[in-house]
């Protein structure tokens, strides 16, 4: 989409510290990072959000699952522990449109969230 701003980080026109870069997947660091480590994993092609998720698209969300799982060791805190979220929609906090799982951690996380 035209004026997605993280589409146009998936495509490279706007820059990101990105952390993982492939044919159809991003992820790069938060610019307003909530824990010592917290990731935007995305899929280039512009999805809006959870809500609309194709089943076609499952094969790519299941990519951006193991993208995280790769990202966690690179970024080391598989052992330690981290939280992947994904925000849908006005309750769920979502202020960017296109869909992004945060990997958050570095820190002990607090539950429940806010
Ligand atoms: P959400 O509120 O779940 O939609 O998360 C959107 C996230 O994108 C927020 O944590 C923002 O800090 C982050 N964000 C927005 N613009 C950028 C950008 N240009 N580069 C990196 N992170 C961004």
């Amino acid at each position: 989409m035209s004026d997605c701003i993280f589409c146009k980080i998936g495509s490279k026109e706007i820059q990101a510290m990105l952390v993982h870069d492939e044919d159809d997947l991003a992820a790069f660091r938060d610019i307003n990072p909530q824990a010592p480590v917290h990731v935007l994993i995305i899929p280039k092609k512009h999805i809006a959000s959870m809500n609309d998720l194709e089943p076609g698209d499952m094969g790519l969300f299941a990519k951006m699952v193991a993208a995280a799982k790769r990202i966690a060791k690179q970024e080391k805190i598989s052992a330690s522990g981290y939280r992947l979220v994904l925000n849908t929609g006005a309750h769920g906090g979502q202020s960017v449109g296109h869909i992004h799982l945060h990997m958050l951690g570095g820190r002990q996380l607090g539950w429940p969230p806010g």
